[in-house]
């Protein structure tokens, strides 16, 4: 059991009410460590010494190159660790041991992508009258303050931290109270890299108290959040009072159309992986499948046939495919939206228990679940579940599945399953969603923009759309006439 501090102005401190909270593996109720837990006090703190390095630190002064460099060592420690880093995600957040390691993988992707881009941030210049030069050069924003959830920790840290540093911001990085500690390691290795005091600061603490000020704090400039709707609306708020810059990364409940004429194979493997990577708590997952009715029980027997391969366990055990829910608490929630859909009438066709035997008696484990027939208007088709439950609803025609796709609140991720590529163009271009995909599910890049549409979220996160939540826009205008002009 490791005893962890925060990392706020260079140095490792506690919480100043000397408060602390305890980290659970999910998988069998271990404890792991215990980190401060953080109140408004210690969130001022760290927002003054972000302030500071921003108003005076040289991180910002510094050249792109030599910011990206900074970026590419710590893209580099990231993999030198990534054997720690990857088994302590698995204890901390319950997912299998590789995925785990496809995450680390890409938390330094992220850092080392975003550290050749800071060398490409360019301004721009405009024809203007002759007497006149006018150009427009990109600042960073000021002061970050960051809120991530706790499903990808390392990862959604690195998404908040690698484009806000390009950019030459300074942030205070909030992880979820729940899964803190690749977070706090990754400050560790910010420090071994040799960043400049106060321009990342890394704070432990929930998100009442803690996460409140980061969202209010009227020394900070940008607040980036990634969580549920109902919190991002909350943040929202916050921000209001100094008008800050805000983007959100929310909830998704993201269509899988499944058309008649698919490749019904990799429909089935896609409509599993969809539903049930990474347990199910994943703001893009394909909790539902719109399947077309000649197509309905081939796919369905199909994914009955293939689920056992799902096997179940603590995440660092070999073979493991799906491990525990983050909490005690979140497990209680997932299990009442499975006795809300038996209550609304859908089909629950495997799962919708606990797992049997002394190995899952001490971790947060659910069976995958899937329900069939499931209508439209049921509760377990429209609400964001974050957990393994599939509702799989038939559909008659083309435009019957984009109207059942497109009504939900959400707008984050949608794909579809069809060999006619004119089809598949069609309708994709008819959902309203941020992250698409023809014939597969969840792969995604860097280099590419992630985000959604309504209220699954604001703004952009990664690829080029990324950095540009973390900097400001200034048009610089030079008069080439020496004489004054004469205006009075
Ligand atoms: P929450 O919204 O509960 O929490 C997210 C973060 O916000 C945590 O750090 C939390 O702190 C903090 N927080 C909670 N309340 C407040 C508040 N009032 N003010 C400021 N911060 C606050 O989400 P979960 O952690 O439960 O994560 C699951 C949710 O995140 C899902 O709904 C999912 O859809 C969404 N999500 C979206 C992603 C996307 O890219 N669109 C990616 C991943 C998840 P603490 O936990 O410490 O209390």
């Amino acid at each position: 059991m490791k005893s962890y501090r925060m990392f706020v102005n260079g140095e490792w401190i506690d919480a100043k009410s000397k408060q602390t909270r305890e980290i659970i593996d999910p998988g069998n109720s271990e404890l792991i460590a215990k980190v401060p837990e953080s109140g408004r006090e210690d969130i001022v703190v760290a927002v003054h010494a972000a302030r500071t390095a921003f108003d005076q630190g040289p991180w910002k002064n510094l050249t792109a190159l030599e910011r990206g460099k900074f970026l590419f060592k710590i893209s580099e420690l990231i993999r030198r660790e990534s054997k720690r880093l990857a088994e302590l995600e698995v204890k901390n957040c319950g997912k299998p041991l590789a995925e785990a390691e496809f995450d680390i993988s890409d938390a330094a992707n992220c850092f080392e992508f975003y550290g050749g881009l800071a060398t490409k941030i360019h301004g721009e210049t405009m024809s203007v009258p002759a007497n006149s030069m006018s150009f427009v050069v990109r600042e960073p924003v000021g002061v970050c303050g960051q809120i991530i959830p706790w499903n990808y920790p390392l990862l959604m840290a690195s998404w908040k931290l690698a484009p806000a540093l390009a950019a030459g911001c300074t942030v205070i990085l909030k992880p979820s109270e729940l899964t803190p500690l690749t977070a706090l390691e990754l400050a560790e290795l910010i420090q071994e890299a040799g960043l400049p005091k106060g321009v990342v600061n890394v704070v432990t603490g929930p998100g009442a108290g803690a996460g409140e000020e980061l969202a209010s704090n009227k020394l900070i400039n940008k607040v980036a959040f990634t969580g549920g709707t109902v919190t991002g609306r909350k943040v929202l708020e916050g921000a209001s009072s100094n008008l800050k810059r805000v983007t959100l990364e929310l909830g998704g409940k993201n269509p899988n159309i499944v058309f008649a004429d698919c490749d019904l194979e990799a429909a089935i493997d896609g409509g599993l992986f969809a539903a049930f990577a990474n347990q199910g708590e994943v703001c893009s997952a394909g909790s539902r499948i719109l399947v077309e009715k000649s197509l309905h029980k081939s796919l369905v027997d199909g994914m009955l046939a293939k689920i056992n391969r799902i096997k179940l366990g603590h995440g660092l055990l070999p073979g493991v495919k799906m491990g525990p829910l983050v909490s005690q608490q979140h497990l209680e929630k997932v299990q009442s939206y499975i006795q809300v859909g038996i209550q609304e009438g859908a089909k629950l066709i495997c799962g919708g228990k606990r797992p049997e035997g002394s190995e899952f008696s001490k971790g947060n484990f659910l069976m995958p679940t899937i329900f069939d027939h499931v209508s439209p208007q049921m509760r377990i088709a429209r609400e964001e579940i974050f957990g393994p439950v599939l509702s799989v609803i038939p559909f008659s025609t083309e435009e019957e599945a984009i109207q059942i796709a497109n009504d939900t609140e959400y707008g984050l991720a949608a794909a579809v399953w069809s060999k006619n590529i004119f089809r598949a163009l069609r309708v994709i271009r008819q959902l309203r969603a941020g992250i698409t995909w023809i014939n597969t599910y969840h792969p995604t890049f860097n280099e590419m923009p992630w985000g959604g549409y309504k209220q699954s979220g604001w703004g952009r996160e990664l690829g080029l759309h990324g950095i540009e939540g973390y900097l400001e826009t200034k048009q610089i205008n030079i008069n080439l006439d020496e004489a004054p002009i004469n205006w009075y």
